[in-house]
């Protein structure tokens, strides 16, 4: 069976994700507009600006819709900005950007921004055998999660062969980020502040194209 998976096409890395479902036995279809919401199985919200694609979800007028999808049962999935939308609540962002509250959890917006603007590391992730190489871009962290999420993946306590950092000038200590939690699930919620449509592993994806197959098959 393959599901048919929205990819919220307002701006950011829209294409990748693309890729990433077709190559995981998805349908990809763009979310403009409320009416291309209602035929999804589920969403993909890429990463890019959160607070441009808050703003633009206000314009289109997909604010309400998606949030009731999400509150009816909707897997998504979001990475990085895609992350940020999800959350409750949000720290350092504007005041007027709007969340989704689609996962019980607190992210810090550009948390990492203040040490290192961009770096990759392998991660332990729950649920998948070998380490995942992360891509992190001017990316948030979790600072409070609900109790009914599951941490997925934290920042390794002591860096890993093949650590690449791309250090601020400015940079502050890098063990702020040590153990710091960076991938989370609610349910059929998954979020990483991380990119793993970049990488060509497509193991996240197919987590979550997974949980999509089975939301379609309970009826959901
Ligand atoms: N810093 C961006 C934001 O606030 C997220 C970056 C990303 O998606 N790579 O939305």
């Amino acid at each position: 069976m393959r599901p048919t998976i929205g990819v919220l096409a307002l701006q950011g890395d829209v294409r990748e994700h693309f890729h990433a479902l077709s190559a995981c036995d998805a349908e990809p279809v763009s979310v403009r507009r409320a009416a291309e919401l209602d035929s999804v199985d589920g969403l993909v919200l890429p990463g890019g600006e959160s607070t441009a694609i808050s703003k633009l979800l206000e314009i289109f007028e997909l604010l309400e819709p998606l949030r009731a999808r999400l509150r009816a049962g909707m897997p998504a999935f979001g990475s990085c900005a895609g992350m940020i939308l999800l959350a409750s609540e949000v720290l350092d962002t504007r005041p007027d950007a709007q969340s989704l509250s689609g996962i019980d959890m607190t992210v810090r917006r550009n948390a990492f921004g203040r040490q290192v603007h961009s770096f990759e590391t392998d991660l332990d992730f729950a649920g998948l055998d070998d380490p995942l190489r992360a891509v992190f871009i001017r990316a948030p962290w979790v600072e409070r999660v609900g109790p009914d999420v599951e941490v997925l993946a934290r920042v390794p306590h002591t860096p890993r062969p093949g650590t690449v950092v791309d250090a601020d000038p400015s940079a502050g200590d890098p063990q702020e980020a040590a153990g710091r939690v960076v991938a989370v699930r609610q349910g059929r919620v998954i979020a990483t502040s991380f990119h793993p449509e970049v990488t060509g592993d497509l193991r996240v994806h197919r987590m979550f194209v997974d949980s999509v197959r089975e939301s379609v098959a309970a009826g959901a």
